[in-house]
C-alpha cells in the first residue's frame, strides 16, 4: 500500500493524501489550498495525480480545506463516487456553491486589472455549475455503517466531533490474507462540544493519518464557557449599545444561536433582540435543523423535547439585503452575528463601519483570525483600521471568547491518541505548521513505539 501526501503536510490547508491500494486509487478529501494567491492558484490547479484515474474520493468533512477542490477534480475529468456522510454532502452543497461565487468574484476582480495591464483574463478555478456536477458523484452514508469502495477495501466513518456530519475515516483493507486497518482522523474535535458528540474512540487501527493542527499548543479556555458569555454580553447591553460578533456561517454561528437561545431562556441574559445577517449561515442552519442524528444527547433531547434548537422568538434570521440595510438604524442593545469570522468579506463589514466608532458598542470575537486580517487587527486592539476603503477609529469594546475552537488542542490530541486501540504500527501527522506537528511527533514518540513521521507534501511512503 501507498500513501501519498498531496496537501494539508507541513501545513493546515488543502487536505489531499493518496491511497493506492490493490490496485485502486482512493484520495482521502480534496480540499482547497488557501494561501499566497499566486501560490494558491498553481496548488489548485495543478493535481499531483490524474483525477481520471482516481477511483474514489472519500470526503471527511464540508469545510473547503477538505472538500473545496473537488469541483476542479471533477470538472477534470473524475468519474467515480465520493464518498460522505449526508450532513457533509448537504453541507457541500452550500459551502462549494459558496466557494464558486468567491472564486468567480475574485477572478473578476484581477481581471480588470490584467485587461489594463494587456495581460490575457483568467477564468475561475471553477464555477457554481462545475460545484453543482460534483455534487452529482456524492453517495452518502451514515456513521458506522460500512460500505465497499475498493478491491478489498471497506469504507466506515466514525464521529470525529469537528463539524456537522464531520468524520474519521476507517478503510478496512483485505492483502491475501493479510487484514489492515487505516485510520485517517479528519479534523478531530475538542469533546465536550455545544452542539456534537465526542470523537469515537476507533479500535484495532495499524496505521494512522492523524491531523495536528494544535499539536504544540493548549487552548485556554475549555470548551463550554457560557458563563463567560453571558459576562460579556451583559456588560456589554450596560452600555445599551450593539453587540457585533464576526463569526464563520458554518458551526460557529449555530453554536452562538443555540447557546443564547439557552441563555435568553434561562434568563442568564435579558430578552434583547438577535439577528443572524447572512445568507450562508441561514442556509447552514437549516442543514443543521434536519441533521438531529449529529447532535449531542443534550440538544437531541431539547428538539425533541422542547424545540427547534436555532429558534427562538428574539431571533432573526436576515436573508434578504434590504432587511440586512435595515439593520444599520437598529439603535438600542441588540446582537447581531454576521459573516465572515475574519471580517474579510461579507456583510459584518457593513456593521462594523457603522458601529466601530461608537463607544457604545462590543465587538465580540469569538473565532480564530488570521494574521493580516481586518478580525486580527481589531483583535489586537489597533487604534485604527481599514475598512471597505475608508479609515476609522476604534472606539467600540473589543470583546475576545475563545472557547469555541473546532480543534483538539495538545493534550485533547494525546487523550485521543491514547485511547485508540490498535498496534498503530505507523503514524503520519498531517494538517499543522511544521512547529505544531513536529511537537506533537516528539510527544507521541516519547509514548508510544511504532514509527511516527512528520508528513512531506508531495512525498510518498509505503506500508
Ligand atoms: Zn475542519
Ligand atoms: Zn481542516
Amino acid at each position: 500500500m501507498k500513501i501519498t501526501f498531496c496537501g494539508a503536510a507541513g501545513t493546515t490547508t488543502g487536505s489531499q493524501h493518496l491511497i493506492e491500494v490493490n490496485g485502486s486509487k482512493i484520495l482521502l478529501d480534496c480540499g482547497l489550498y488557501q494561501g499566497r494567491r499566486d501560490e494558491a492558484a498553481t496548488r489548485n490547479r495543478e493535481f499531483l495525480y490524474n483525477p481520471e484515474e482516481i477511483d474514489a474520493v472519500v470526503l471527511s468533512h464540508a469545510h473547503i480545506d477538505h472538500s473545496g477542490n473537488l469541483p476542479n477534480l471533477t470538472r477534470n475529468g473524475f468519474k467515480g463516487n465520493i464518498y460522505s456522510t449526508f450532513a457533509s454532502r448537504d453541507l457541500c452543497q452550500i459551502m462549494l456553491g459558496d466557494s464558486a461565487r468567491i472564486q468567480t468574484q475574485e477572478t473578476e476582480w484581477l481581471n480588470k486589472r490584467r485587461i489594463k495591464k494587456g495581460l490575457p483574463e483568467l477564468e475561475p478555478l471553477y464555477s457554481e455549475l462545475d460545484a453543482e456536477n460534483c455534487l452529482r458523484h456524492f453517495v452518502n452514508i451514515g456513521y458506522e455503517r460500512s460500505i465497499p469502495i475498493g478491491d478489498g477495501v471497506t469504507l466506515t466513518f466514525i464521529d470525529a466531533g469537528h463539524i456537522l456530519g464531520s468524520a474519521q475515516v476507517i478503510l478496512d483493507i483485505k492483502r491475501g490474507t493479510k487484514k489492515d486497518r487505516l485510520l485517517f482522523s479528519g479534523d478531530v474535535g475538542r469533546g465536550s462540544n455545544t452542539l456534537l458528540n465526542d470523537p469515537v474512540v476507533a479500535d484495532d487501527v495499524d496505521h494512522l493519518i492523524m491531523e495536528s493542527t494544535y499539536g504544540g499548543r493548549e487552548h485556554e479556555l475549555p470548551t463550554q464557557a457560557n458563563h463567560l458569555l453571558s459576562d460579556i454580553i451583559n456588560r456589554a447591553l450596560e452600555r445599551k449599545g450593539k453587540i457585533i460578533i464576526p463569526a464563520f456561517a458554518v458551526e460557529r454561528t449555530q453554536q452562538l444561536i443555540y447557546v443564547l437561545h439557552e441563555l435568553t431562556e434561562s434568563g442568564q441574559i435579558p430578552d434583547v433582540p438577535i439577528f443572524v445577517d447572512s445568507p450562508l449561515a441561514v442556509n447552514a442552519t437549516e442543514i443543521f435543523r434536519i441533521h438531529p442524528e449529529c447532535f449531542n444527547e443534550e440538544v437531541y433531547d431539547f428538539l425533541f423535547t422542547k424545540r427547534n434548537p436555532f429558534g427562538f422568538e428574539n431571533l432573526t434570521m436576515v436573508r434578504k439585503v434590504s432587511e440586512s440595510k435595515k439593520l444599520n438604524d437598529v439603535n438600542g442593545p441588540a446582537i447581531i452575528i454576521s459573516a465572515s469570522g475574519m471580517c474579510e468579506a461579507g456583510r459584518v463589514l457593513h456593521h462594523l463601519r457603522n458601529s466601530v466608532e461608537d463607544s457604545k458598542n462590543t465587538i465580540l470575537f469569538v473565532g480564530y483570525c488570521a494574521e493580516h486580517t481586518l478580525g486580527w487587527k481589531l483583535r489586537n486592539r489597533e487604534k485604527k483600521v481599514n475598512i471597505l476603503g475608508d479609515s476609522f477609529r476604534v472606539r467600540a469594546n473589543i470583546e475576545i471568547l475563545d472557547s469555541f475552537s473546532g480543534h483538539a488542542d495538545r493534550s485533547e490530541l494525546i487523550d485521543y491518541f491514547d485511547a485508540m486501540g490498535g498496534k498503530k504500527e505507523n503514524v503520519f501527522l498531517v494538517h499543522g505548521e511544521p512547529e505544531q506537528s513536529e511537537a506533537m511527533a516528539k510527544t507521541l514518540s516519547g509514548r508510544h513505539q511504532g514509527r511516527i513521521e512528520v508528513a512531506k507534501w508531495k512525498s510518498t511512503v509505503e506500508i
